[in-house]
């Protein structure tokens, strides 16, 4: 097969040949002619697990008694760390890592640009007397001070005038990469603003922790921590480096602006979970080995619906740890992916006509007793349990669905949301029939203190007969934003760019104040009503149903009928990112965080700034880029094109004289609509840049946002369109871009 391919390739070039100079001909060669690396599979993955990491096994060998409790006590239960014992822990660290070949050290942290940074410093240092020695002090590992100026800081530093400083954060582990140590570390303005996506997070994973430990002492005593767990799901595009290379679109925005769609696209769906092209399995095995050995627990990989989509996804681990892992398996993604000659594309919808990407986020809650709570079991007292949690989680979402909306919301993410394959704008939850069964029945339950007979009923009915293993397994529904799939709760609109802290930030908070509502709503009935715990608990629980159940829908949330039905239930459907972020800056939204302690309204507001502002340059990014290439890719080839057309019509005069014209009639056809649309394209394109420059004036930074959605961006459909005509028009020879049909070309 491989050979045949490379057969057609050398035909190919033969008669391409007095056209190779242009790139995408170059890239075409390239592509076809790539050969496999067959990368070889370590012995056993397992033992490979985490060498690379500063992990219990290695504190244990290369720390001290003292300093490796400390840190385990840090990581357990948050305690501060003494700074004596820093300079322990940070000599044990550095003999580790220049055991393993280090030379460097950075504090590796999440700026609110979503990606990660890093800035690196030698351990190498001569001292007083001129020797030369390797050094790695407590103070280094706890405290950096970056010059960070240049991140997006939404004026939080530039108000107070602060500097920003990195923290260590002992619950994710430090790791070798390369030869750089790396240090997880959180990102703070001296004043105590948070500057990256990690703080918060960590914040609200601790109220969560309170909150949720507290409820779990009813059914529990021995219960004193609750964790809650992630384990997403990356989805991503591979295509050859030299065809990326060859379209400016791909190498500055990540996705194509023009290009039309290829004869052949996924109609047939015989990409998904088919046989994973050779390349691209090289590709994984080689990128599984470098996460094996960062400690990422990998697990799955498979191909996706598009043509040269797959999807990788771990097993789930602590939510911080696993947001760190995603940001740092994004990273290594890229850089694996240049040692096989791919670019990989994590944007949300690279190609039109072709699914995007996602990442879904699989979420649910653990306690130190090693019992999931969103998994039904056996007993009635432990279903109660669950179903506490369920509807918890339930409730918080209705409560604040808009919120939830608002964060997973990006100018990328909104071409898929909405879009036939990914789930809408709007948040609704998915639970299956059997669980919506059983809720139905909870609505039944007496107001005020439960009859024996009615509490019987309920735990042998209701709450007994909710199987331990979900029958429907909710993975049916596929078209469900928030679903709940057998022991865990996914959050399926999250965009396969989305750094995950900023989702599950909102998901930790609306539960923990959920549950701390729920607290003091059930203690309220025990105390003043005299009631008993479980009555008092399912007549909670009931009032939670019957007010949450606008949230729940269980038909197809693509369809139109649907987007119908959540209007009448008051379920906000916004559209575009500038609509959805507002409610990242809502009195109400602001209120939670505040109380929760979660983040202050100067860090609410300088995170909404950055994302408006974010939103505004992605598009003008966008607009400039699409505008440089139809001007200066699309219309000359359409030109020449038309040239030799000319030249063909002239010749054809030359020798029939006045008969010239029945015999070109298609050419003349073809020479006027080549015309039209170049006309087209010029006018949108000059039209595009009036309405930039007109918003670029705009001071406030939300209308700038909303200029750009909603003057600017709709130029992009124009202007493409005519492109694509264009492009099956004219003589494939002469068009200078990498197609479609030729990006998918991975074997
Ligand atoms: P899917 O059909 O969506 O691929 P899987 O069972 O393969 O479902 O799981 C998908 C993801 O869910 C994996 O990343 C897995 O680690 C994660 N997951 C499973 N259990 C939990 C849990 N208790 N908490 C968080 N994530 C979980
Ligand atoms: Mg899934």
């Amino acid at each position: 097969m491989y050979v045949k391919s490379y057969f057609c390739t050398f035909k190919l070039l033969i008669l391409k040949r007095n056209y190779m100079s242009t790139l995408r001909f170059q890239a075409i060669k390239e592509t076809l002619g790539r050969e496999p690396i067959h990368v070889e599979e370590p012995a056993r993955r397992s033992t490979i697990f985490g060498k690379n990491v500063f992990n219990e096994a290695a504190m244990r060998q290369f720390l001290t008694k003292d300093s490796y409790n400390s840190v385990i006590d840090a990581t357990v239960n948050g305690s501060k760390i003494d700074r004596n014992i820093a300079d322990h822990i940070s000599t044990g660290m550095k003999e580790w890592a220049i055991t393993k070949g280090a030379t460097h050290y950075t504090h590796w942290f999440q700026p609110l640009t979503g990606s990660t940074a890093e800035k690196h410093d030698a351990f190498f240092e001569t001292t007083d007397d001129g020797q030369a020695i390797e050094k790695f002090g407590g103070g280094q590992l706890v405290q950096q001070e970056p010059d960070a100026s240049s991140f997006p800081n939404g004026g939080i530093r530039n108000t107070f005038e602060a500097r920003g400083y990195t923290a260590w954060d002992p619950t994710s582990p430090a790791f070798l990469y390369g030869t750089t140590l790396c240090i997880p570390t959180v990102f703070v303005a001296y004043t105590g603003e948070a500057l990256d996506n990690k703080t918060p997070l960590l914040r609200s994973l601790q109220v969560l922790d309170t909150a949720a430990t507290s409820v779990a002492k009813y059914f529990d005593k021995n219960v004193t921590k609750i964790i809650a767990t992630l384990g997403w799901e990356q989805e991503y595009f591979l295509i050859d480096k030299a065809m990326a290379t060859s379209r400016p679109d791909i190498s500055l925005t990540g996705r194509t602006l023009l290009g039309h769609e290829s004869a052949k696209g996924q109609q047939l769906d015989d990409h998904y979970f088919g046989s994973i092209p050779t390349r691209a399995l090289d590709y994984m095995r080689d990128l599984e080995t470098e996460c094996m050995l960062l400690g990422i627990p990998v697990k799955t990989r498979h191909n996706e619906v598009a043509p040269n989509q797959f999807e990788l996804a771990p097993i789930f681990e602590e939510a911080n740890l696993a947001v760190d892992h995603n940001s740092l398996l994004m990273d290594i993604m890229e850089k694996v992916a240049e040692r096989h000659h791919f670019k990989v594309l994590f944007h949300e919808k690279p190609f039109k006509g072709i699914n995007g990407s996602g990442k879904h986020n699989n979420w649910s809650l653990s306690t130190n007793t090693g019992v999931n709570l969103l998994s039904p079991s056996k007993t009635p007292k432990r279903n109660l349990q669950f179903l506490t949690y369920f509807i918890n989680t339930i409730k918080a979402v209705n409560d604040h669905e808009e919120l939830m909306r608002s964060s997973i919301a990006s100018a990328n993410n909104d071409h898929r949301l909405g879009a036939n394959e990914a789930p809408p704008a709007i948040i609704s939850v998915f639970i299956g029939s059997q669980l919506t069964k059983a809720l139905d029945e909870l609505e039944k339950v007496t107001n005020g203190k439960l009859s024996p007979e009615e509490k019987t009923d309920l735990k042998l009915n209701v709450v007994g007969k909710i199987p331990e293993i979900l029958l429907d397994n909710t993975d049916r529904n596929r078209t469900s934003p928030f679903a709940f799939t057998g022991n865990k709760f996914e959050f399926r609109a999250v965009g396969s760019t989305a750094n995950c802290a900023t989702p599950m930030t909102v998901l930790n908070s609306i539960v923990a104040k959920q549950l701390i509502d729920f607290k003091k709503s059930v203690d309220a009935l025990i105390d003043k009503k005299k009631m008993k715990k479980d009555d008092a608990i399912f007549n909670i629980l009931r009032e939670y149903v019957k007010d949450s159940k606008r949230i729940r829908f269980e038909g197809d949330g693509y369809g139109e009928a649907w987007e119908k039905e959540a209007k009448k239930r008051g379920l906000s459907n916004n559209k575009s990112t500038p609509e959805a972020l507002k409610a990242k800056v809502s009195e109400k939204t602001i209120a939670l965080y505040e109380e929760l302690n979660i983040m202050s309204r100067v860090e609410i507001e300088a995170r909404y700034e950055i994302k408006v502002e974010e939103y505004a340059m992605r598009i003008q990014i966008e607009g400039r880029v699409l505008g440089d290439i139809a001007r200066n890719h699309v219309i000359p080839t359409a030109i020449k094109y038309q040239n030799r057309l000319i030249k063909n019509v002239q010749g054809l005069k030359d020798i029939y004289g006045s008969g010239f014209k029945k015999l070109s009639k298609e050419q003349m056809k073809l020479i006027e609509k080549i015309s039209e649309h170049i006309e087209k394209i010029n006018m949108g394109i000059t039209d595009m840049i009036e309405e930039r420059k007109k918003a670029n004036k705009i001071s406030s930074l939300e209308k700038r946002a909303a200029a750009y959605c909603d003057k600017v961006k709709p130029y992009f459909d124009v202007i493409r369109y005519h492109c694509d005509k264009l492009e099956l028009l004219v003589d494939d020879e002469l068009w200078p871009l990498a197609k479609y049909r030729e990006m998918m070309m991975i074997k």
